[in-house]
């Protein structure tokens, strides 16, 4: 099959835009949407020669990160505007996160990017086979280190004065997260996702967090697995032993056997939710800003007086 844009070989189908793509055009294509998406989202709107910005990129070492970071550096080494980071969070699982460490560090060596590196062990005194082994509460390892993460990826953006923290989030990820949000009928998690990392930053009320961003959020997964092939991007492949989420397994085939039948769904998802999110975020703001505090052990925002990190860390340390 030939590309719908010149007479070369096209080396991918989109269903959803009907386009057959060489891979000229379809390298063209992934990073026209990770420009448009930085354009959409205002990223750079504020950041100036005298006063660059200072993004911060969540490397974990697997593909959807090793991409925005190598797109970015090309989009912006050369842009006195912005200055790229690279962070790594070492949640301490042995074998897994040592390898995917050492790809992680060659990328951005490769780059000639700036790379830190923050582990649960330094910053909590636990890591996550010792949560597993112990598991206190009862929970999977996922709720865990989730949250870990989340409160490590927003002290280790802090601590490099991060103006905004940006992930690998792709369209397959953020139309799971939309509908499990949907069909769990929570809308202040759905409000959430949205102030946190959707939202454009000139809508952000919010400005205690690091503002959080996903250029590759239009782009679907296998399209970046492909980008990553194609520029002979390292990555690491391996599944996290810990891995358990059934649900979100449970969506993800949801989506895509849709996707097959009606091509364009996971658009139409992320379309449709974000607009129902604004209107949510903006009704339940003056409850938000209201219920938010700082945690009285550690000082990070949020709704409860001790927030759940520190509650999970003692869990774990009163085993
Ligand atoms: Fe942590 Fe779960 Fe991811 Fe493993 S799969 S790194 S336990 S969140």
């Amino acid at each position: 099959m030939k590309c719908t844009k010149c007479d070369q070989d096209a080396i991918i189908f989109t269903p959803y835009s009907g386009s057959h793509l060489c891979s000229t055009h379809f390298i063209n294509s992934i990073e026209r949407r990770v420009r448009h998406r930085i354009r959409a989202d205002g990223l750079i709107m504020g950041s100036t020669e005298n006063s660059p910005s200072q993004w911060v990129i969540g490397v974990s070492g697997g593909k959807d990160s090793a991409v925005l970071t190598y797109i970015l550096h090309n989009m912006l080494d050369k842009d006195p505007r912005v200055q790229l980071t690279a962070l790594t969070i070492n949640e301490g699982i042995s074998g897994y996160r040592d390898e995917s460490l050492e790809v992680s560090k060659k990328l951005t060596k490769s780059l000639g990017i700036r790379h830190e590196i923050f582990s649960y062990i330094d910053e909590f005194g636990i890591d996550m086979d010792e949560v597993v082994e112990k598991n206190p509460l009862n929970l999977n390892a996922c709720s865990y280190c989730g949250v870990f993460r989340r409160n490590l990826l927003d002290t280790g953006a802090n601590k490099l004065n991060a103006d905004k923290l940006l992930t690998g989030h792709n369209l397959d990820d953020e139309s799971q997260t939309a509908l499990m949000n949907f069909l769990s009928g929570d809308v202040s998690r759905i409000t959430k996702h949205f102030d946190a990392s959707l939202a454009p930053f000139s809508q952000r009320i919010t400005t205690e967090f690091i503002p959080r961003s996903k250029p590759l959020r239009d782009i679907p997964e296998k399209e970046i697995a492909l980008y990553a092939y194609v520029m002979d991007i390292p990555f690491y492949a391996g599944e996290c032993p810990y891995a358990v989420n059934s649900f979100r397994g449970e969506v993800r085939k949801l989506i895509l056997g849709l996707e097959d039948n009606h091509p364009g769904t996971r658009h139409s998802i992320m379309a449709g939710y974000e607009e129902f999110a604004a209107i949510a975020s903006s009704h339940h703001q003056s409850h938000k800003e209201s219920s938010r505090q700082h945690c009285i052990k550690c000082g990070s925002l949020t709704t409860q007086k001790i927030c759940q990190k520190c509650v999970f860390v003692a869990a774990v340390k009163s085993v």
